[in-house]
């Protein structure tokens, strides 16, 4: 700090030179907008201003690829770089951090996301995590990473993206998950993060079965209990009541009880056997292989716990992929109902409601025809997908959607714009 006090460097005090000539040119902003633009004029400048401030956020990246560049050596100077970096852009030194650090990585490789983030395709968060993911594969795996990670993180929402891309890396490596998962278990921990207005979070660092396991018990608890009359607490309040019904149901003291001003109000919980949904392909399961398995609502799990969870745990729902067999039923044009093999099989598939960024779970959604039965549309898995009730009305409300054999989906908006989004989980129907 000390050091910085002392003013600018031996080349003297002279103002730095005007940055303008070598900056993009941008237009002054809009003057006046026409009051008889049209609702489509108005959405194509929304979508202009966008690639224009994609354009910026890549010239951006080339500048500050060039500030760091310069630097070597991890000392006093980069420090005092990265905090001026962070000053300026009104974020955290650790933002600053990734935002060189991608764009370093993007003026090195990885030409086609930058291409993408050019044409406005992807936005400078979503390139973050693609330029940080593609630090962790190996050299020789980037140009294969790359091309997966522009299809996987398009369309997608934030957390998404940072879930698919991670997803991503573990199956580009499969061989270190294991030893990558012995290693974390031990990390395992109970944590209490203070929030505001008298709100504490309670963070538990678990392995994921027994994460999604939990988690999936105070959902069916919360669903449970919504259904029952004069019910008026909402889902999340429901599995959050659950949680410390659950946590606190053995205080030893009846007083200890009282002074915390509860009484069990999700008497059901303790009754209900979680359920946890993992796709583990047939070689796996015979040692033959070491491709990951798929817990379903959190992603690739080492090939080791998948082989323990097959292998265990009565209420466990275990799906086998094996291309050989066709376990899903296609009832066609005979049943309008779903029927449970090919229930869980959508779940396991869509995993959430499948409209462009939303993340409502599965759990909480409709199942749509496609093609709505009135219209002959059948009941088979390359016609059903789930929607929560938001969306599902957004059908009737000039969205329309495609969905392919292979569960990927194909949205466009009333105003023509589209998005695809992809299965959670690719499953041979
Ligand atoms: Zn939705």
């Amino acid at each position: 700090m000390a050091a910085d006090a002392e003013g600018p460097h031996e080349s003297g005090p002279a103002r730095p030179r005007d940055v303008t000539p070598w900056l993009p040119e941008l237009v002054p902003p809009a003057q006046r907008i026409p009051g008889d633009a049209t609702d489509f004029e108005l959405l194509d400048a929304v979508e202009a201003l966008h690639r224009t401030r994609a354009r910026l956020d890549l010239h951006r990246a080339d500048v500050l690829a060039a500030l760091w560049s310069r630097r070597r050596v991890h000392s006093a100077d980069d420090e005092a770089a990265l905090r001026e970096v962070a000053m300026i852009s009104g974020v955290s030194l650790t933002a600053a951090e990734r935002m060189l650090a991608a764009s370093l990585t993007l003026k090195q490789g990885l030409a086609d996301t930058r291409e993408q983030l050019l044409d406005g395709t992807l936005p400078w968060s979503h390139v973050e995590v693609i330029a940080a993911g593609a630090k962790l594969v190996e050299p020789e795996d980037v140009d294969r990473f790359e091309q997966e990670a522009i299809r996987l993180v398009t369309g997608a929402g934030i957390g998404q993206a940072k879930d698919r891309i991670r997803q991503l890396i573990d199956r580009l490596h499969p061989e270190q998950m294991t030893e990558r998962h012995e290693a974390e278990r031990a990390e395992r921990d109970v944590t209490i993060e203070p929030g505001a207005n008298g709100m504490a979070w309670l963070h538990l660092y678990l392995p994921a079965p027994e994460a999604v396991a939990i988690h999936d018990r105070l959902t069916r608890a919360a669903i449970a209990l919504h259904g029952e009359e004069g019910e008026t607490r909402c889902i999340g309040q429901l599995r959050a009541d659950a949680a410390i019904d659950l946590l606190l149901a053995v205080l030893p003291e009846a007083t200890d009880w009282e002074v915390l001003d509860r009484s069990r109000r999700t008497w059901n919980s303790l009754d209900i056997v979680p359920q946890v949904h993992v796709t583990v392909p047939v070689l796996t399961l015979l040692d033959r292989s070491d491709e990951p398995g798929h817990l379903r609502g959190y992603g690739p799990i080492d090939p080791e716990t998948a082989r323990r969870l097959t292998a265990q745990a009565p209420s466990l729902y275990r799906v086998l992929v094996d291309p050989g067999t066709n376990t899903v039923v296609q009832v066609g044009r005979e049943h309008y109902e779903v029927p449970p093999p090919l229930r869980r099989f959508l779940q396991l598939r869509d995993e959430r409601c499948r409209f462009p960024g939303c993340s409502r779970n599965a759990n909480l959604c409709d199942i749509d025809h496609t093609i709505p039965w009135a219209w002959n549309g059948e009941t088979n898995a390359d016609n059903l997908a789930h929607l929560c009730r938001v969306h599902h009305r957004l059908k009737e409300r000039g969205w329309s959607v495609v969905l392919e054999d292979d569960g990927v989906m194909h949205w466009t908006s009333p105003f023509g714009r589209r998005r695809t989004t992809l299965p959670a989980v690719a499953l041979a129907a």
